[in-house]
């Protein structure tokens, strides 16, 4: 054999011995991710939900949207024989958990884990009176399922599920009176390899700077759930911190174009169009708006 064509066959081996190393180590990387799904609002008002499924198929739940939403949700958890394996609560508004409250009055699913950060019903009844209702019927659904584990996260606790991490970044805030509610909310952050995913829930400005006082260099995340809907949820900073490659927001067409009623583009008072502005100026190039339908995507 020639000297010449010797050369190239070792040259050729090494360069399929590398694209088979590399491909072998994409595909483990890959099967070891998980996928998330952002719900779409089946009603006409704002929601949050998403769903995320581990390697070994461990169902997880996040919120999932008001009772308009619950049908859909329903026909998710029987793709896993009825059942959720955890479901962690942001706080406890009806655009948030109004599909699960609903769902356990049915007993049309079985939850075996919630994990939430909430304060007593009382609280609830004299801060925010008006919304306690559905808080009540959680609470009184509760009581009757005492098979669920229900954990009351801890600040920097730390949850292993299969192949993911899940840390506590920030937990309820009862001495927050303005925006009572959403100031409530329970952020944590996803850790999967080397991917990171935070989910803000409704977080407000108050509790942002909470969570920037308590974890400002744990806020950096490749992708993050867009507090409040996109519209008065967090604060610039909190962006700037997190600096996400992908965005995804629980927002309805009507309050990601500020229009009110239908009168037109930025016809309401919703700030959506500043915080898009906030994302445009971080050069965020993947948005996923729960306006355009239901989408799953792999993190890995
Ligand atoms: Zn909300």
């Amino acid at each position: 054999m020639k000297k010449s064509k010797k050369i190239f066959i070792s040259v050729v081996s090494i360069i399929l011995i590398i694209i088979l190393v590399i491909g072998i180590y994409i595909s483990t990387q890959y099967s070891n991710g998980i996928d998330i799904t952002q719900l779409s609002p089946q009603g006409s008002r704002q929601m949050m939900g998403y769903i995320m499924e581990t390697k070994n198929d461990t169902f997880i739940l996040v919120d999932g949207g008001t009772e308009a939403d619950s049908e859909n949700l329903k026909k998710h958890v029987d793709k896993h024989n009825g059942v959720v394996n955890y479901w962690f609560i942001t706080h406890a508004h009806d655009d948030h958990i109004g599909a699960m409250v609903s769902l356990l009055e049915q007993g049309a699913v079985k939850i075996e884990n919630i994990v939430c950060s909430l304060n007593d019903l009382e609280w609830y009844k004299q801060n925010e009176e008006e919304r306690a209702d559905i808080v009540e019927r959680l609470y009184n659904i509760l009581n009757v399922n005492n098979d669920i584990v229900i954990k009351q996260a801890q600040l920097n606790e730390q949850i292993y599920i299969d192949n993911i991490k899940v840390k506590i970044l920030g937990v309820k805030n009862p001495e927050i009176t303005q925006n009572v509610g959403n100031n409530q909310s329970m952020v944590f952050k996803v850790y999967v390899n080397n991917k990171t995913i935070l989910f803000l829930g409704d977080t407000g400005e108050e509790s942002s700077k909470k969570l920037i006082q308590a974890n400002k260099d744990e806020l950096k995340s490749d992708v993050v759930q867009m507090a409040h809907h996109g519209q008065s949820g967090a604060t610039e900073e909190i962006y700037q911190l997190v600096k996400p490659q992908i965005c995804l927001w629980p927002t309805p067409e009507w309050l990601w174009d500020n229009n009110l009623n239908g009168q037109g583009y930025n016809t309401g008072n919703w700030k959506t169009l500043e915080t898009r502005e906030w994302i445009e100026k971080l050069n965020v190039k993947t948005n996923y708006v729960a306006k355009d339908g239901e989408i799953t995507i792999r993190i890995w």
